[in-house]
């Protein structure tokens, strides 16, 4: 047949975070039929537990995750416009500065934005219903063989699906080599006093703010990074700690009466043991992108489009090397 007129191969997505989600836009896009698999219900783990800072200007990133976060940050506007254009839902950035505190004392002021990651959701899950992605809620993927044709078979809990390609995006629950951080947030009411619209970051803690949508007024204090499995209970001591750090910085958010907690909350970040992404194939059929760990906010649109260049057999417009799932074999 004719290599135009073939069909696309059928992509199944397993697990539905901002990774699964962007990715199955992207592909569906492109032309691709595409089926996500969400064990539980989309977009409730880690990706709605985050900050939402794009904060790839973060001087405590890694080094090797500077131009895949610049080239994320370069099609942000274009992937929330798409998002807005098929969900009718605009994602407003929250802020438009960071006050990084360095270590010596000194300040640095960083152009740089944040979302409400739960708005995006909102936004993001609207825009792939409005679309032919096949988004099955409740729906576990179990295991994958392969038979003596290369076919794939993907067993669940709701029948066994037989895709051309299977792109494994579960987040902390993805691979063997990825690893759960817990962390800890909490969101606060802000003193009049403090009316802030900038995001205030040190090494060990950040306060983002939100200034617009029914969280306006509030800030979040966050975050804990901890080795604690697969445990997402908030503990009053974390907080506390919490508390304490952000105080360092702007010391009316130390005291409950002046900046009354509204809510707390845990969540697991996808973690690697260099910290970096995994992206790439595991075998011919199977793909994995997962290990964002503090910014699989702002490395969303730019996973899409890597993992969907890779899908197509397109070269990545940035080198993706230091996220290949091999360094993990030799190491
Ligand atoms: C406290 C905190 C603050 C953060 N702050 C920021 C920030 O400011 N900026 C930023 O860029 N990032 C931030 N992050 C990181 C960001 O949230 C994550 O990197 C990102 O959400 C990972 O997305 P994901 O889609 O890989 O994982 P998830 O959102 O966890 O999604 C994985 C999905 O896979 C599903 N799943 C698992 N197993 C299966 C299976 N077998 N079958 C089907 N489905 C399955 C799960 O139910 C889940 O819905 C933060 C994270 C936390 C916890």
């Amino acid at each position: 047949m004719d290599a135009k007129l073939r069909p696309k191969p059928e992509i199944m997505i397993a697990g539905a975070g901002i990774i699964g989600l962007s990715l199955a836009l992207e592909l569906q896009t492109r032309g691709f039929q595409v089926t996500v698999l969400e064990r539980n219900t989309a977009l409730q783990h880690a990706s709605t537990a985050a900050a939402g800072m794009l904060a790839a200007k973060d001087p405590h990133n890694p080094p090797a995750l500077l131009p895949f976060s610049h080239f994320s940050l370069s099609l942000y506007p274009a992937f929330l416009q798409r998002i807005e254009s098929l969900s009718g839902l605009s994602v407003p950035f929250q802020t438009d500065t960071t006050i990084q505190y360095m270590p010596d004392g000194s300040t640095q002021q960083l152009a740089e934005h944040s979302v409400d990651p739960r708005q995006l959701a909102a936004a993001l899950l609207a825009a792939v219903r409005a679309t032919s992605i096949d988004l099955r809620e409740h729906t576990e993927l179990r295991f994958v063989t392969e038979d003596n044709q290369a076919q794939l078979h993907a067993e669940t809990n709701n029948g066994t699906f037989t895709p051309d390609k299977i792109i494994h995006t579960q987040g902390a629950w993805a691979h063997p080599q990825v690893r759960p951080a817990k962390g800890q947030m909490l969101r606060v009411q802000l003193p009049a006093t403090l009316p802030l619209c900038e995001v205030h970051r040190s090494e060990h803690i950040y306060v983002v703010p939100r200034t617009q949508g029914p969280q306006a007024g509030t800030a979040l204090i966050g975050a804990t990074v901890e080795d604690a499995g697969f445990d997402t209970v908030v503990h009053p001591v974390g907080l506390a700690h919490l508390r304490t750090l952000a105080a360092e910085l702007l010391p009316q958010l130390a005291d409950e009466t002046t900046a009354p907690q509204v809510e707390a909350w845990a969540g697991l970040r996808p973690a690697t043991a260099d910290s970096l992404p995994l992206l790439g194939s595991l075998s011919p059929g199977q793909f994995i992108a997962t290990g964002h760990f503090r910014n699989g906010i702002l490395l969303a649109p730019a996973t899409a489009t890597i993992m969907a260049d890779l899908i197509e057999g397109k070269s990545s417009a940035i080198d993706v090397a230091p996220f290949s799932p091999a360094r993990f074999d030799t190491a």
